[in-house]
């Protein structure tokens, strides 16, 4: 059976409060090239299920290079390219949807994994805080906090929702 990867962002978050100054192994999943800098899966991750989806998005707003936008899902896309990495999306956005470092390795290739290479899926797990990244045979489980981000990963995360549990 496929295996999928399983990244935790709840650990993840956790094992950066408590080492602030890690640099954190980024992966990277690309279904088809990708033109627009390089993305990590953890910030993919961020925009699809933590973020509020701001109908008058305060961080596109500040930007000052034009470096956010809307996709036709509502969901926020950084252009890294375009990024100069001020912050100030970060500074703004009134519920801390998205981590500082995002901002300061985007453009350092080193440390970013392909996981479509099985060599680097393998060095970015071991690279990993222990218990954050694992490989599975299950699909997603909303019970679990468990949901799919494309075929191949899968996110554990709390849901932002406005609707009642
Ligand atoms: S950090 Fe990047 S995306 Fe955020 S406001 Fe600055 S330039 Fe724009
Ligand atoms: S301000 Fe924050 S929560 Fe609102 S759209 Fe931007 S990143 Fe998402």
């Amino acid at each position: 059976m496929e295996q999928r990867i399983l990244i935790d962002m709840i650990k993840l978050r956790s094992a950066m409060v408590e080492n602030p100054d890690m640099s954190l192994p980024e992966a990277l999943f690309y279904p088809e090239a990708n033109s627009n800098g390089l993305k990590s899966i953890r910030e993919l991750a961020t925009f699809r299920f933590t973020c509020r989806r701001c109908e008058d998005a305060p961080c596109i707003s500040v930007c000052p290079a034009e470096a956010l936008e809307k996709d036709n899902e509502g969901l926020i896309n950084r252009h890294t390219n375009l990024c100069v990495s001020c912050k100030s999306c970060v500074t703004i956005c009134p519920f801390g949807t998205m981590m500082t470092d995002f901002f300061k390795h985007h453009r350092n290739r080193d440390l970013f994994y392909d996981l479509k290479d099985d060599n680097e899926l393998k060095k970015f797990i071991s690279n990993c805080p222990e218990g954050t990244v694992s490989l599975t045979e299950n699909d997603e489980s909303p019970q679990d906090n468990v949901y799919r981000l494309n075929d191949k990963v899968l996110i554990k995360e709390y849901l932002y929702t406005t609707e009642k549990q």
